[in-house]
């Protein structure tokens, strides 16, 4: 494209000199802007506002990226914490860059510098937003300030036990919630709820936040993520203001802390969580906790607060079952309001296995793409829209695999796939394994017969000409075949 034609302005260059680098056609904003969206889902998004959202990129220059905090904590935080990681998802987006580099956006001449010790949270924030403003940081990620300085975090108003689907691998997890949430004194202390990333903990203690409130509005239930613990502990004690800190903390009724393993290894924060923890539980308050990991597999924790952390129950979610992500899938389609066929529902928890989060923004994107172009959702477009998601956990296609996926979908035994029977409601199955082990495998007609129990290579011949006959004259069964297929391939 020409673009001295377009007439570029004096006021475009000066912002694209600073934003696109030479090649690619996204900007570096642009490209700044991706990568912290898939920190927000990685680092969920209490540590996301606290530490990455207030973070500007300023350049890219000779494989550094640089970046701009707006205080020195969000500096060194984001450096020690987050720097590889953000490395790694920028090469993702444009390779070449080696470094991460996080400096403050110090206020220029303009702005007079104002002492730390200054009492006015306004004026802080009107000096951080002039430094972010001269620094190129967009404002509106400052209008987290107030939300950072408060005490607690706000709750989402979706997660509450009404959205919350109960299935197999969370409903130990969801019982003792539900159980604190009824109770008036403390049932154990602490309910400690751990499992992998996007399985629903932080879900879960939003929930038991709001049915508290809900049953006794008078109880005061302070939720928070151990980062922001952290952060307000940090602030107090530069403040000289850890009495009110302490005080604050242990008037409280509930306290929820989220994401524990955070603290692992900060040693004065833990210490003050240990003080903390001990002094809620003397005086008969419930405490929240949640982690990645169960206390007894957190690394860098203190063994007095370890002990302490496993003392009350500990309670697991995991991993998502077929089941359970076709029930939420469900369910997130019915709250969204929009018509999800059966089978598309099906391939999505099929093929997306990893978390709850990935899977509701599978469905959110499924959904968005059908409105946007006004046309019904189906498996095709759904492939279609999800094919870099589906790539990703593509892996190579076994017999194994198709043998299993095939007994499923017909509902027979496994050992089926081998055994002698003959009666149509095996045979059939089985020999739509086949025929798919022959399209979707490299494997000869004798190497596949062998896995179907021993048969010969002519059975397998027959399986496919069968299957392809029926597919030709049976809209239903080539359906089911072709489901099949795409949900094996991907
Ligand atoms: P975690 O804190 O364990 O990383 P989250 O609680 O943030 O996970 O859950 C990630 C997303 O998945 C949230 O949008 C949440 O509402 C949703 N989610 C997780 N488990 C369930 C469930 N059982 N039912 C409904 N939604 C769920
Ligand atoms: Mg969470």
């Amino acid at each position: 494209m020409d673009v001295s034609a377009k007439g570029v302005t004096s006021s475009d260059v000066s912002t694209k000199d600073r934003a696109v680098s030479g090649f690619g056609g996204l900007s570096d904003e642009k490209r700044w802007e991706k990568v912290r969206t898939r920190l927000r889902d990685e680092v969920g998004e209490a540590a996301f506002k606290s530490w990455l959202a207030p973070v500007g990129i300023k350049d890219v220059r000779d494989g550094r990226l640089r970046l701009n905090a707006p205080s020195r904590m969000v500096r060194d935080w984001v450096q020690t914490h987050y720097a590889d990681r953000i490395r790694a998802l920028w090469g993702a987006e444009m390779p070449g860059v080696h470094k991460v580099e996080v400096a403050i956006a110090a206020p220029r001449a303009k702005v007079p510098p104002i002492p730390d010790s200054a009492p006015a949270v306004v004026g802080r924030n009107i000096e951080a937003r002039e430094a972010a403003r001269e620094a190129g940081i967009p404002a509106p990620v400052l209008a987290s300030d107030a939300e950072r300085d408060s005490l607690g975090a706000p709750l989402d108003a979706r997660y509450t036990f009404d959205n919350f689907v109960v299935g197999k691998p969370n409903e130990f997890a969801h019982a003792a919630a539900r159980r604190v949430a009824e109770s008036k004194t403390p049932a154990f202390n602490p309910l400690f709820l751990y499992g992998g990333v996007g399985l629903g903990k932080t879900h879960l203690m939003h929930a038991i936040a709001w049915e508290i409130r809900e049953r006794d509005p008078s109880r005061s239930v302070l939720y928070l993520s151990a980062e922001k613990f952290m952060y307000r502990f940090v602030r107090a004690l530069r403040h000289q203001d850890i009495m009110s800190f302490k005080e604050q903390f242990r008037s409280v009724d509930v306290l929820m802390i989220d994401d524990v393993q955070f603290i692992s290894g900060k040693d004065s924060t833990q210490e003050e969580f240990f003080h903390t923890f001990n002094a809620l539980v003397d005086l008969g308050r419930q405490i929240v906790v949640s982690a990645d990991k169960s206390p007894s597999d957190l690394e860098g924790l203190e063994e007095r607060l370890r002990s302490r952390l496993g003392c009350g129950l500990v309670a697991d979610i995991h991993a998502t079952s077929f089941e359970l992500r076709l029930g939420i899938l469900q369910s997130k389609a019915e709250h969204m309001g929009v018509e999800v066929p059966p089978k598309v529902i099906e391939f999505l928890a099929h093929k997306i296995t990893s978390n709850v989060r990935e899977l509701e923004g599978a469905l959110r994107r499924v959904a968005a793409h059908s409105q946007l172009v006004g046309r019904p959702i189906t498996l095709e477009n759904t492939q279609e829209v999800l094919h870099d998601i589906l790539r990703a956990s593509d892996r190579r296609i076994t017999i194994e695999d198709i043998q299993k996926r095939v007994a499923e979908h017909f509902n027979i035994r496994l050992s089926d796939m081998s055994s002698a029977r003959r009666a149509r409601a095996v045979a059939r199955p089985r020999q739509v394994a086949m025929y798919l082990a022959k399209q979707l495998t490299s494997r000869s007609l004798p190497e596949i017969g062998r896995k179907f129990g021993g048969r010969d290579h002519t059975t397998v011949i027959h399986a496919v000409r069968k299957v392809e006959e029926l597919t030709s004259r049976d809209a239903g069964f080539a359906e089911d075949v072709e489901l099949l297929r795409r949900m094996l391939e991907g």
